[in-house]
C-alpha cells in the first residue's frame, strides 16, 4: 500500500528501531515512548487488521510475536509481556496495517495494561446465544 506508513517502514522509506525481522514479519519500537520496550510486530504483507489478514500472514506475524516475547523474557531481563491488538476504528486502531503491540513487563513496573472494568449485569446464556460460532 503506497500511503501506508508501516509499508513504508518495511520498504525502508521511513526509519525504525528494528528489533527483529524474518521472511514474514518485522518488529520495531513504537515511537510513542510510553513504556520501555513497547514494540510493534507487523506482517510484511499489507492487511488492515486481524479481520482481513490471510492465514499464512497471520501465522507468520504471531510466530514473530512469540519470538520477540520469548527474547524479552529470556534475554532482556523481563518476566512477562502484554500483547495487544486493535482491529477496527471502534477498537481504537489508529494505524490501518495489522500490528501487535508487545510490551515487556517486570514485577513492580507500575504499568496497568489490563485495567479492571467492574461488573455488568449480563445474562451469559443470552450473550453466548448471540455470539457463539457453532
Ligand atoms: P494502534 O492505535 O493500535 O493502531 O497503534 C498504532 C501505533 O503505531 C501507535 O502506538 C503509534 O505510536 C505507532 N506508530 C505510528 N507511527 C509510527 C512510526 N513511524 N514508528 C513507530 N511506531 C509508530
Amino acid at each position: 500500500m503506497n500511503d501506508c506508513i508501516f509499508c513504508k517502514i518495511i520498504k525502508g522509506e521511513i526509519p525504525c528501531y528494528k528489533i527483529y525481522e524474518d521472511q514474514h514479519a518485522l518488529a520495531f519500537l513504537d515511537i510513542a515512548c510510553d513504556c520501555y520496550g513497547h514494540t510493534l510486530v507487523i506482517p510484511k504483507q499489507h492487511c488492515t487488521n486481524v479481520l482481513d489478514c490471510n492465514e499464512q500472514s497471520l501465522q507468520g506475524v504471531i510466530s514473530a510475536v512469540q519470538k520477540v516475547a520469548n527474547h524479552f523474557v529470556n534475554n532482556c531481563g523481563f518476566s512477562g509481556v502484554n500483547i495487544l491488538n486493535a482491529s477496527g476504528q471502534s477498537a481504537q486502531q489508529s494505524v490501518f496495517h495489522l500490528h501487535f503491540h508487545v510490551i515487556p513487563r517486570k514485577e513492580g513496573d507500575n504499568l496497568d495494561l489490563w485495567p479492571l472494568h467492574g461488573k455488568q449485569q449480563l445474562n451469559l446464556a443470552e450473550v453466548c446465544q448471540h455470539l457463539k460460532l457453532n
